[in-house]
Parts: structure tokens; C-alpha cells; sequence
């Protein structure tokens, strides 16, 4: 039980890798405190699922563009549990086009909810880790991020932003015991991913070496190593989990 007596947020929990990052925490033993949108029905079975872990969960339903409603849940999973170790910044969206189709709103949306989401998330723990002198963050980017990808604009601007953000906030608060990283999936078999169209699916698997999608669960297993003890003396990295996808520096 590697993370008894912790406590860990994970953000966009309800579906996808977060739910997944959350059930894989709640295994080791972390008690969940996540978050969600729409999704009701999803955050009520994984409350259940943790339970049934033997761990215990909070949910919150809020989105994260909103800084008053960040504040508020950070507030409440301390006044809960009674401490907070972890935060996993995961939410996140696409609103995939080319750039001569995209609207502000388009553009808008995605670098809220992608980028200033994961502000609004770690400005609100910050001070808690720093008082402590302790505590973990994983932002969850893109390989998009890194290579940029077609139609995708909006969405690779977002994820590069993260890789920025995780670097230079680990370097600031290192020296307080507090470790950041970032994890850039390639592509993961989750809602996102279903939503692309069958052929470009195929291209897409076509060009993994792996010769597949990932799962949730092999992007969680990382996220859970990066949290842990196992990896204490690494900060400010991106650890890409892509099948081979992207493998220059
Ligand atoms: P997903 O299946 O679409 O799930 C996204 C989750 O984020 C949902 O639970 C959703 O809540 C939540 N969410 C979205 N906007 C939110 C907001 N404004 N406030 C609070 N919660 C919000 O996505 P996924 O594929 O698991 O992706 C998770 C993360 O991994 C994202 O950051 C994504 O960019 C990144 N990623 C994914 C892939 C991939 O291939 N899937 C690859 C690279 C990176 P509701 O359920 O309530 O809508």
C-alpha cells in the first residue's frame, strides 16, 4: 500500500485516464477527492469502485476554468480529509479543426479548460504543499504537445503551454520538497480517442510502433510512479507513454 494515509485530487476523473489514475491511487491506498463536469452517473460508479477498494472518495462536480470553484474544491477536500498530498492535473478537452475553421470560441475553450484549468488547480494547492514542505503534481499533456499535430492547433498550443508551466513551477518549488511532472500520452483508448474518425484511427495506429492504442491503465501506472517514493529524485520531466510514437528528444 504504497500510498496509505495520502490523499490525492485527480481532475476530469469520471472518464477516461483520470478515472483511471483514480482507481489506481485508490488501489495503493490514497483516499480520492475528483472532479467531473457533466458526467453524474460515471462519478457516482467510481465513488462505488473506490469504496469497494476499501478507499474512500470525494467528488466534486465543478468544472475547472472557473478559479472561485478550483478554490472552493481544494478547500473542501482539505476540510474533508483533513490534508491533501497529491494533485493530478488530468481535465481536459479537444476541439479538433484546421485553423482556417476555427473559432475564437474554439480556440477559447480549450486553452481555459487545457491550460488555465491546470493553473487554477495547482494556484489553489500551492501554498498548502508549500507550507508542509511536501507534495506531488502530474500534469497530464499530449504528445501533441510536443510534436503538434494537424487540426489540432488549439489542442497542441494547450499541451506545449503544460510542458512549460510543469517545468517551470518544478524548479520553484523544488527546493520545498515538492516534485512536478508532466506525462505526454500518445494515443489512449478513451471517449477522445472513439470520437476520431475510422480512418484516421487506423493511420493513427498505423504510425505506433507498438502497433496499438494505449490503455488508461499504462498511462495511470506512470502517474502512480511519478507520485511515489520510486521516484523521488525526478522532477521537471516529461515521461512520454506512447508506444514508441515519439521518440526524439
Ligand atoms: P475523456 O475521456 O474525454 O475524459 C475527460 C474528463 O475530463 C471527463 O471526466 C470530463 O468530465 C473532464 N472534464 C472535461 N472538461 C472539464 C472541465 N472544464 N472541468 C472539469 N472536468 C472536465 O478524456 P481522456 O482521453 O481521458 O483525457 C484525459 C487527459 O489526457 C486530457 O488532458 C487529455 O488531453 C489527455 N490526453 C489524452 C489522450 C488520449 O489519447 N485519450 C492522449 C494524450 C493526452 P465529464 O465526464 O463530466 O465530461
Amino acid at each position: 500500500m504504497e500510498f496509505k494515509d495520502k490523499v490525492a485530487i485527480v481532475t476530469g476523473a469520471a472518464r477516461g485516464i483520470g478515472r483511471a489514475i483514480a482507481l489506481d491511487l485508490a488501489r495503493e491506498g490514497a483516499k480520492i477527492a475528483f472532479n467531473y463536469q457533466k458526467s453524474d452517473s460515471d462519478a457516482k460508479s467510481l465513488l462505488e469502485e473506490i469504496e469497494k477498494l476499501g478507499s474512500t472518495a470525494l467528488s466534486f462536480k465543478g468544472d475547472v476554468r472557473n478559479f472561485d470553484l478550483a478554490k472552493e474544491f481544494v478547500e473542501q477536500v482539505k476540510s474533508f480529509f483533513g490534508q491533501l498530498d497529491f494533485l493530478v492535473n488530468n481535465a481536459g478537452i479537444t476541439r479538433d479543426k484546421a485553423l482556417m475553421n476555427m473559432e475564437k470560441e474554439d480556440w477559447q475553450e480549450v486553452i481555459d479548460t487545457n491550460l488555465t484549468g491546470y493553473f487554477n488547480m495547482s494556484r489553489s494547492v500551492i501554498v498548502t504543499f508549500l507550507k508542509q514542505k511536501s507534495g506531488g503534481i502530474v500534469n497530464i499533456s499530449s504528445i501533441s504537445g510536443i510534436s503538434g499535430i494537424a487540426r489540432q492547433v488549439n489542442y497542441s498550443a494547450s499541451k506545449a503551454g503544460i510542458i512549460g508551466m510543469t517545468k517551470a513551477l518544478a524548479r520553484e518549488v523544488a527546493p520545498y520538497n515538492i516534485r512536478v511532472n508532466c506525462v505526454a500520452p500518445g494515443f489512449i483508448e478513451t471517449d477522445m480517442t472513439n470520437a476520431l474518425r475510422e480512418d484516421v484511427k487506423k493511420k493513427s495506429v498505423d504510425s505506433i510502433p507498438a502497433g496499438r492504442f494505449g490503455r488508461p491503465e499504462e498511462v495511470a501506472k506512470v502517474v502512480s510512479f511519478l507520485l511515489s517514493e520510486r521516484s523521488n529524485y525526478i522532477t521537471g520531466q516529461v515521461i512520454k507513454v506512447d508506444g514508441g510514437l515519439h521518440t526524439t528528444y
